[in-house]
């Protein structure tokens, strides 16, 4: 299609992995010229490669590392509402191919083609985080986009969380069309959750954890299960559900456990559930020099490495996690172990967790080793942005 936007050249033989498919263009690759300079961030460009062969349209970036991320293999591709629509259309035709409710994320950044847009669905409302400048710029054509596809009842910007900085962009949270929502509730693994998209944790729930909770949960029956770093009870509650005779959460926030206790009541499992308010690795001691043990323990902790020098100390922190949960599971019992962090690669959070298990001397099987649920998936070009990893053990 013909150039409409500011042009973007690579320099000779750059850019090799966005040749290959990659969307990603990093400022080292790209002729940085007058024009270029003088653009705001988030505008879309039309690259051309050195011969003038055209790449693709992009958005640029001129503060950030990655300077462009590709949108489309044609240049000249209009952003607008209709862009936006058709895109938010496929991404929801592939999820409720897959789920029989409307509770899950529809947009995946990236993977879904908008890169730095991520919208999670909660039924009629809609919970959105902005990450890249580009998708910021655009707020308005995007909801609007929204608007048309969903017919949504709310939409909540979640732009409260820590990469916007990286993009220079504000943090904050705001109800963009609509009326406040309040709680919303859904049904995920048998048992029937209550979350908060204006005020909770990233957008309210983390989708990301429904298929691995449903595997745990196949461990659960006659067992009592422990869920440590449990948010609103996401694997303690699917344990319940599945038959676990008594389930513990553990998390620092009272405003989850607040939560669990209220997916624990929708769900009939009031006098089954005990909510602890507490440091997870404190309350893991207390739990061993009490001898209490369960048959289920999850850790499904915060990302310990935020950025490329946590790496280090998050790895001791998933080793010393993996032996204090392995010393609480009974004989014969599961454990399983997450990660969220994306620094820290699948092979390494496995060296870690099976070190301490071996500390915590439980000789163990690893049964199985995945990441999210498919409703988060993964661009082909950037396997890196793998970022959850969950390991089930039995242990002897
Ligand atoms: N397992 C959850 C998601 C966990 S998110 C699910 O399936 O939905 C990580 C949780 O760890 C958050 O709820 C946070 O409040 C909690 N947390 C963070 N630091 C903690 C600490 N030191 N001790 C206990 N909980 C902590």
């Amino acid at each position: 299609m013909p150039l409409i936007h500011p042009t973007m050249k690579l320099k000779p033989r750059e850019g090799k992995r966005a040749r290959a498919g990659s969307p990603w263009i990093f400022s080292n690759e790209i002729v940085m010229d007058a024009e270029l300079k003088k653009l705001d961030s988030g505008e879309a460009v039309d690259v051309v490669l050195d011969d003038g062969t055209p790449l693709g349209t992009a958005i640029f970036n001129g503060k950030t590392l990655i300077a462009a991320r590709l949108v489309s293999p044609e240049t000249g591709v209009d952003l607008n509402a209709a862009f936006f629509a058709e895109r938010l259309t496929r991404a929801d035709a592939i999820r409720s191919k897959l789920f029989a409710t409307p509770f899950y994320r529809v947009c995946h950044a990236e993977a879904d083609g908008l890169p730095g847009l991520v919208v999670d669905r909660y039924g009629d409302v809609l919970s959105v985080q902005m990450g890249t400048a580009g998708m910021d710029v655009r707020t308005d054509t995007i909801v609007e986009a929204l608007r048309q596809v969903f017919n949504p009842r709310a939409i909540i910007l979640r732009n409260d969380f820590g990469a916007r900085t990286l993009e220079g962009l504000p943090s904050e949270t705001k109800l963009v069309f609509g009326e406040a929502p309040g709680e919303v509730s859904f049904v995920e693994n048998g048992a029937t959750f209550v979350c908060d998209p204006m005020t909770g944790q990233k957008t309210g729930w983390f989708f990301d954890q429904r298929e691995n909770r449903g595997f745990a949960a196949r461990f659960a029956k006659g067992e009592s299960a422990l869920d440590v770093f449990s948010h609103a009870g996401g694997f303690a509650l699917a344990a319940l559900a599945a038959g676990a005779t008594e389930a513990l959460c553990i998390d620092a926030s009272e405003k989850a456990l607040g939560l669990a206790g209220k997916a624990a009541a929708a769900s009939g499992f009031e006098d089954k559930l005990s909510l602890r308010k507490a440091d997870a690795f404190e309350a893991l001691e207390d739990l061993a020099t009490q001898n209490v043990r369960f048959g289920l323990v999850i850790a499904d902790p915060p990302a310990f490495a935020k950025s490329k020098k946590d790496i280090e100390p998050a790895a001791r922190a998933y080793r010393k996690l993996a032996r204090a949960a392995a010393g609480v599971v009974a004989p014969g019992g599961t454990l399983v172990l997450c990660s969220c962090s994306h620094h820290i690669d699948a092979e390494r959070f496995h060296a870690e967790c099976a070190a301490g298990i071996h500390q915590a001397k439980r000789p163990a099987r690893l049964l199985r080793a995945s990441g999210a649920d498919v409703d988060h998936p993964v661009h082909p070009h950037l396997p890196e942005t793998a970022y959850l990893k969950a390991l089930v053990f039995a242990l002897d």
